[in-house]
C-alpha cells in the first residue's frame, strides 16, 4: 500500500494541472489533508425537510460515522470502504457528506449507483438536491437546475473539476462508458443480479474505476439473505470492524448485541442493555455518553485491502430509534418469518439465515410421536380440516389446535374415488359430519372450518361442493405461491367458470410458520403426532425446502419439493388446515388462548398444558432475556 505522502503527491501531480488547464484554478481551494468528517462539521447544513435534526451537521451526534467518513478522505490510503448497516444510524448521510466533500474539495468524475433508475431519481431529488441547495459551499459549485445549460439535471451534476452521475443498477448503459474515480454503490443488496445481459452491476461499475490509482469505492447496504447478501460478502472480505462502546459502570468495552437487550416480552415499556461484564443496565438516554467514547475494532486486521464496518440500529442515537422501539418491533415480528427477516436485516444489520432450507429428518419426527388415546387430547380447543384433491382421491387431515396454535394431528384419511362423481363428495360429507369426543369433561367437537384445494383438475367440482357448505365453514381455496401473501386473504377471488368464491391462501408464509415450528425454532405452536402414523406421512411433511432464486431481477424464496416427483400431500393438507384456522381468526375473531383458558376453568382437575414461558414469573424476573430466534451470518 502506498504511503499517504506519496499518494498526495500523485494527486497534486495529476489533478491540479488538469484543473488549471481547464480554467478552474480560481476554484482550487484544495486541501488534501482535510477529512470528510471535518468538512461536514464545517460546511454541511441539514434542513428539517430532509433530516430529523436541522442546522449544522455534527459528527459528534453519530460519532461512529467519523472513522467511516475519514476512510473516504483522500488522505486515507484505502481504496474500498464497506458499510453493512442497520436503519436510522445516519449511514446515508455519511455517503452524502462524502459526495459534498468531493464536489467541494477533491473534485473528480463520480458515479452514484442506486438499485434502480427510479430510486436514483428519488435520491437525487430528495437527498442530493437539498444538500446542495442548503450547503453554501456546494450551491456555489453546482449551478441551479433552473439556469440554462447549467449541467445540472436529475441524473447529472457538473461541478468545477468533475461531474457526478447518478444511475440505476438495472441500467447497464449507465454502468458503462467513461472512467470514474469515485464510486458510491448505495443499497447494493437491492441490486438485480444482472444489469440486463451485461453481467453483475457491481462488477461493471467497479471496472470503470480501474484507470484511477487514487480511486475510492464506497459500498453501503442493509443485508438481506445469507449467502446471497452482497454487502455481507463484501464485509467479510474486509477487515470487519465492529464498534465497541464502554460500560458507564465498569468501563468494559463491548459490541452492542441484541442478546444483551433486556425487556419484558408481555408488557414492553422500556428495553435496556445489560453490560456483558458487570451486568449493570444501561438506559437509552445514556447512549450519547456511551457512543462518544466508542472505538472501531477490526476482527480481521490482516484483510488490509478493504476497510469494512458493521453497525446495527442498536447504536441509533438517543432520540432517533430507541432500544424500546426495536424491542417492540421484535415482539410484533417474532412469529411472522417475513417480518422477522425484515427486522433482522434492518435493525440488527444481520443477514437472514434460511433455516427452512435445512432438512428435517422424518425419522426424528416418528420418534416424537405420542399416544393420544381414543379421545381428543386435553389441550385441543378447536378442529379444522385440510383437503388435498388428487385425480383419484382426497387426502384429508383433521388437526386439533390449542393454546398458542399448538397442534395435534387427529386423523389422516385417504378416500379413493373420482372427484368428478358425487359418491366421493358424499364420503367427504361423512368425514365432516363426525363428532369427536373430548378427553376432558367438555362438549364433543366437530370440525369448525375446512379448506379444500381447488387448484387441480377438479376446481369446478370443488367450488360447487364448497359453496353451499360455506355456512359450515367449508371453503374452496387455491395456493398463492408469492411471498409476503397473507395466509388468509382479506377477500375471496372468484372461480372463473362458476363465479363462486375461491380463497387465495399464502402457502409460502404458511409453510414458513409451520416448518419453523416443526424445526422447534419457536416455543409456541408445537406439533404433536399420534403413534402409528405411517413413515411416508412424515416424509411427505418434510419433502419441501426453501429455494432462493432471482426472478425478474428480484430475490425470491419459494418452497419447492426437495426432488422432482416426491409427494407432499401431507404438508399440503396441513397448510390447508392451518389456513382454515387463520380464516377463523381473521373472520370470526377466534382466540385459542381464551378458549384454552375457559376450558381450563371448566375442567380444573385436568392438567392443561401451559405455554413454555411461564406467565406467572416473579416480578424480579420481569425484565427477561429473550432468546434470539435464529442464528445468523455474523459472528461476534
Ligand atoms: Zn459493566
Amino acid at each position: 500500500m502506498e504511503s499517504g505522502k506519496g499518494f498526495l503527491k500523485k494527486q497534486r501531480k495529476f489533478w491540479i494541472p488538469r484543473l488549471i488547464k481547464n480554467g478552474y484554478e480560481k476554484l482550487l481551494q484544495l486541501d488534501y489533508d482535510l477529512l470528510v468528517s471535518d468538512w461536514a462539521d464545517k460546511e454541511r447544513i441539514l434542513t428539517s425537510d430532509t433530516s430529523a435534526e436541522s442546522g449544522r451537521w455534527k459528527t459528534s451526534r453519530t460519532p461512529y460515522l467519523r472513522e467511516i467518513m475519514n476512510c473516504l478522505s483522500p488522505s486515507h490510503p484505502c481504496r474500498k470502504v464497506v458499510f453493512m448497516k442497520g436503519a436510522q444510524i445516519g449511514g446515508t448521510e455519511a455517503g452524502l457528506n462524502w459526495l459534498g466533500f468531493i464536489i467541494h474539495c477533491a473534485p473528480g468524475p463520480t458515479l452514484v449507483v442506486n438499485p434502480s433508475i427510479e430510486t436514483s431519481k428519488r435520491n437525487s431529488k430528495m437527498r442530493l438536491a437539498p444538500m446542495v441547495e442548503n450547503t453554501p459551499a456546494l450551491a456555489e459549485r453546482i449551478t441551479s437546475p433552473r439556469a440554462k445549460d447549467s449541467g445540472n439535471t436529475i441524473f447529472q451534476k457538473d461541478f468545477p473539476g468533475g461531474s457526478l452521475i447518478m444511475t440505476g443498477a438495472n441500467a447497464p448503459s449507465g454502468l458503462r462508458s467513461v472512467p470514474i474515480r469515485y464510486l458510491f454503490l448505495d443499497e447494493i443488496d437491492e441490486y438485480p443480479k444482472d444489469a440486463g445481459t451485461e453481467g453483475d452491476p457491481v462488477d461493471l461499475a467497479i471496472q470503470r474505476t480501474a484507470t484511477f490509482a487514487n480511486r475510492k469505492i464506497f459500498m453501503i447496504s442493509t443485508p438481506t439473505i445469507k449467502d446471497l447478501s452482497r454487502i455481507e460478502q463484501a464485509f467479510l472480505e474486509g477487515d470487519q470492524r465492529y464498534y465497541e462502546v464502554p460500560c458507564p459502570y465498569c468501563d468494559h468495552y463491548q459490541v452492542l448485541r441484541w442478546a444483551n437487550i433486556m425487556f419484558d416480552s408481555k408488557n414492553c415499556t422500556e428495553a435496556v442493555h445489560k453490560c456483558e461484564k458487570c451486568g449493570e443496565l444501561w438506559h437509552d438516554w445514556q447512549k450519547e455518553q456511551i457512543l462518544s467514547r466508542g472505538r472501531w475494532v477490526a476482527r480481521r486486521p490482516e484483510n488490509t485491502d478493504v476497510v469494512s464496518f458493521h453497525l446495527s440500529s442498536l447504536y441509533s442515537p438517543h432520540g432517533w430509534l430507541s432500544w424500546t422501539d426495536i424491542a417492540k418491533e421484535f415482539l410484533l415480528a417474532k412469529d411472522e418469518p417475513t417480518r422477522l427477516q425484515v427486522w433482522t436485516n434492518t435493525k440488527l444489520a444481520e443477514s437472514w439465515e434460511d433455516m427452512a432450507g435445512d432438512a428435517i429428518d422424518p425419522t426424528n419426527l416418528v420418534a416424537r410421536a405420542e399416544y393420544f388415546g381414543d379421545e381428543l387430547p386435553a389441550g385441543v380447543c378447536i378442529l379444522t380440516c385440510g383437503v388435498d384433491v388428487q385425480d383419484n382421491r382426497l387426502e384429508i387431515e383433521i388437526v386439533g389446535w390449542g393454546r398458542g396454535e399448538e397442534s395435534w394431528s387427529i386423523d389422516y384419511q385417504i378416500i379413493y374415488g373420482d372427484p368428478s362423481t358425487p359418491e366421493l363428495w358424499a364420503e367427504m360429507d361423512r368425514v365432516l359430519a363426525r363428532r369427536y369426543k373430548h378427553a376432558i369433561n367438555l362438549p364433543d367437537l366437530h370440525i369448525t372450518a375446512t379448506c379444500i384445494d381447488s387448484g387441480g383438475h377438479y376446481a369446478d367440482q370443488v367450488v360447487s361442493y364448497c359453496h353451499p357448505r360455506r355456512i359450515y365453514g367449508v371453503f374452496a381455496i387455491k395456493g398463492d405461491g408469492g411471498f409476503g401473501k397473507p395466509i388468509w386473504p382479506t377477500s375471496a377471488s372468484k372461480n372463473a367458470k362458476t363465479k363462486k368464491p375461491v380463497y387465495m391462501i399464502g402457502v409460502n408464509d404458511a409453510k414458513d410458520v409451520l416448518m419453523r415450528r416443526l424445526h422447534g425454532d419457536t416455543s409456541a405452536g408445537q406439533w404433536h403426532f399420534p403413534r402409528g402414523r405411517d413413515i411416508e406421512w412424515f416424509e411427505q411433511l418434510t419433502n419441501e425446502i426453501v429455494r432462493k432464486k432471482f426472478s425478474k431481477g428480484r430475490l425470491v424464496r419459494e418452497w419447492q419439493p426437495r426432488k422432482a416427483g416426491v409427494r407432499t400431500e401431507a404438508l399440503d393438507c396441513r397448510v390447508y388446515a392451518y389456513a382454515a384456522l387463520r380464516a377463523l381468526v381473521r373472520n370470526y375473531k377466534l382466540n385459542l388462548d381464551e378458549i384454552a383458558a375457559k376450558n381450563a376453568a371448566l375442567s380444573p382437575n385436568v392438567a392443561h398444558r401451559q405455554p413454555a414461558q411461564n406467565q406467572n414469573a416473579p416480578a424480579a424476573q420481569q425484565v427477561r432475556r429473550v432468546r434470539r430466534v435464529r442464528s445468523r451470518g455474523i459472528e461476534f
